[in-house]
């Protein structure tokens, strides 16, 4: 897999955690968990939210479980951030540094060191992984 490739899909699953991320948390917000509830009659429990009921001589309210999708969700998402937080190791950042200096203090060295193939490629590898400047 070239590096252009790898620099893809990394840019692709950032999206998809954001994406996946942004539709979790609207989902657990239009979900109603039916944390309070009052009684309705003898017979019902009613949820004060969004009116669900529940009969005691059928069991009653279930305990609240999340849903399982919402865990596939969040373990992605765990994985994801390890991930993250492993590439952008103190290393990494400590090399990202250097070329930051090497770039603003001697222009002229970058573009030597982009004479080199390898040398090239760790120069845009380093500055792919630079957080954005503002
Ligand atoms: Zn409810």
């Amino acid at each position: 897999m070239s590096d252009q490739e790898i620099q893809t899909l990394r840019e692709i699953n950032s999206e998809l955690a954001e994406a996946l991320k942004a539709v979790l948390r609207r989902d657990e917000r239009n979900t109603c968990m039916h944390e309070d509830t009052h009684r309705g009659g003898v017979l019902w429990e009613i949820c004060d939210q969004c009116g669900q009921k529940w009969a005691d001589d059928e069991g009653g309210r279930p305990e609240w479980e999340d849903p399982k999708e919402w865990g596939q969700a969040r373990a992605a998402l765990t994985r994801h951030e390890r991930y993250q937080s492993v590439n952008n190791n103190p290393l990494v950042q400590h090399a990202v540094d250097l070329v930051d200096a090497l770039e603003s203090e001697t222009p002229e060295v970058i573009e030597m060191l982009r004479q080199t193939d390898a040398a090239s490629r760790l120069v845009n590898a380093l500055q792919d992984r630079r957080p954005a400047r503002s």
